[in-house]
């Protein structure tokens, strides 16, 4: 293997990055199930990480997508939780336990919604239409509901001009997102409320990651290119310090970036939700090896 800079660099992991705990606990209740010596299904992938998918599948953990699929075994219900009407099909469904994995962050979203449509609120959820959270949410937000995105304001449009609006987002937007579209919804309505479901986890992500990313040379943010998530984190980080990549993992640095490491001295890494540590620390690694 050929080296590439003539500076190693000094890097450092962000202080709390890896797996959010929602994602973790889900993963430890399917691994303790199988090591039960359980047949374990987990209801869509637990996270989208390939290192984490093989390890699963190895275990002899499989995927369902949909609850049809499930025939008996043990049901993991993953962290982003799932819509109403699914959670009630594999309860019912004879023959299978249901481990109901959901975060209780996301649970506290799924309250809020069916309260606001209880309520008589026109429930309002900003994030991602297509996000497995996003689609269990809005399940019990009731016929009177509307999805916008975050990073399409034309999809704002879609709330309507009524009495009563409740504001919710998905967990892992940016908190001045929720602040910007409670704005434009209290232009709508007269009697407005805003559940903040913005979650902690993320919070504390983006903030160590951005101190971190302010002050090194170059920020490298690990996680899926799907992920909302850690998109989101390199928006913030490349905020503070420009020479933000994102790669999916340590073959894409070494594929993609080999010139891009030439000449730093510091040098940050993080990575999203569903990143482990363990990738993080093989990026790290990856970097001493290409910069010994
Ligand atoms: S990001 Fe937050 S809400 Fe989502 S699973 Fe992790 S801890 Fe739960």
């Amino acid at each position: 293997m050929t080296t590439i800079a003539e500076v190693r660099p000094e890097v450092r992991i962000a202080e709390r990055a890896g797996f959010c705990y929602g994602v973790r606990l889900a993963i430890d209740k399917a691994k303790h199930a199988r090591e039960q010596g359980k047949e374990v299904t987990t209801l869509g992938q637990l996270v989208h990480n390939p290192g984490i998918k093989a390890d699963l599948s190895d275990r002899g953990i499989r995927t369902a997508d949909l609850a049809d699929e499930v025939e008996g075994g043990t049901l993991i219900i993953r962290a982003h939780g799932v819509p109403a009407g699914e959670f009630e099909k594999v309860r019912s469904q004879p023959g299978v336990e249901v481990i109901d994995a959901t975060c209780t962050w996301v649970l506290q979203s799924q309250k809020a919604a069916r309260e606001l449509a209880e309520a008589g609120y026109t429930v309002c959820i900003i994030g991602h239409e297509d996000h497995p959270e996003v689609k269990g949410v809005r399940s019990y937000a009731g016929e009177n509901h509307v999805v916008v995105d975050d990073m399409d304001r034309s999809t704002w449009e879609r709330v309507p001009r009524t009495k009563k609006l409740g504001v919710l987002s998905q967990s892992t937007i940016l908190p001045n997102k929720l602040e910007e579209f409670a704005s434009f919804c209290l232009r709508r309505c007269h009697d407005l409320r805003v559940v903040n479901t913005v979650c902690p986890v993320t919070l504390t992500r983006q903030a160590d990651s951005v101190v971190l990313a302010a002050d090194v040379d170059g920020m490298i943010v690990v996680g899926g290119k799907n992920s909302s998530n850690t998109k989101e984190l390199a928006v913030k980080c490349r905020s503070v310090c420009e020479q933000t990549i994102h790669i999916a993992d340590v073959d894409e640095l070494e594929s993609g970036y080999r010139d891009w490491l030439s000449g730093k001295e510091r040098i940050g890494i993080t990575g999203g939700t569903s990143t482990p540590e363990v990738d993080l620390e093989a990026v790290r690694d990856r970097i001493y090896t290409l910069t010994a």
